[in-house]
């Protein structure tokens, strides 16, 4: 590092604490990118399953505010567990306890079938941590959007109906966390197709 910069960090380390915050989400950004390096989204425009976990942290930071950087390597990292071949263990071991939590927290289940999966969704939303509540939200925005923009092959507008109509139930119960983001969500739920 320039001493430049050396000469600037202040007798409480905040420079070096802000160094290593950026350097857990640098980190989350790149071992996302290489877990999801095989897998497109659903939507027609198939783009790169990385841009999604990008546009959760992007919506975090830009849109609630959100600036832990636990939080949004947590939103970088969220569906590694669930659509990657990754571990808690592994998680743990290069992020952190906290991270690996928030993950754990915003995994479906993957042993239940797929419905009782989403019923469960709605209920365990309620009793999740604030971080993982703002995940959650992020996730719900930005899969709301993709579904406007370019909606998944073969969806037909009832199915794309039931998708608004449930992220709106999990989203109603873990309401009181994020007043940006809740409102963010309202906004494109109004453009329920
Ligand atoms: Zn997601």
């Amino acid at each position: 590092m320039p001493d430049k910069n050396r000469s600037q960090t202040s007798p409480t380390g905040d420079t070096d604490n802000h160094q290593a915050d950026m350097g857990l989400v640098l980190r989350a950004a790149r071992f996302a990118a290489w877990k999801h390096r095989d897998q497109r989204r659903k939507g027609r425009g198939a783009l790169p399953y990385i841009n999604h976990p990008l546009d959760l942290a992007h919506a975090l930071w830009f849109e609630g505010g959100v600036t832990d950087p636990v939080i949004l390597a947590a939103a970088l990292l969220h569906d590694t567990l669930e659509d990657t071949q990754t571990t808690v263990q592994e998680l743990q071991g290069e992020f952190g306890e906290r991270v690996a939590a928030i993950v754990m927290e915003v995994t479906d289940e993957p042993t239940i079938a797929w419905r009782a999966r989403k019923k469960l969704q709605i209920s365990r939303a309620r009793l999740a941590s604030i971080e993982a509540k703002q995940v959650k939200l992020a996730d719900k925005i930005c899969n709301l959007r993709s579904m406007i923009s370019s909606p998944p092959n073969g969806w037909t507008v009832e199915r794309q109906r039931a998708y608004f109509d449930w992220s709106k139930e999990v989203i109603d119960q873990l309401r009181g966390v994020n007043p940006e983001l809740e409102q963010r969500f309202d906004q494109i739920w109004k453009r329920r197709p």
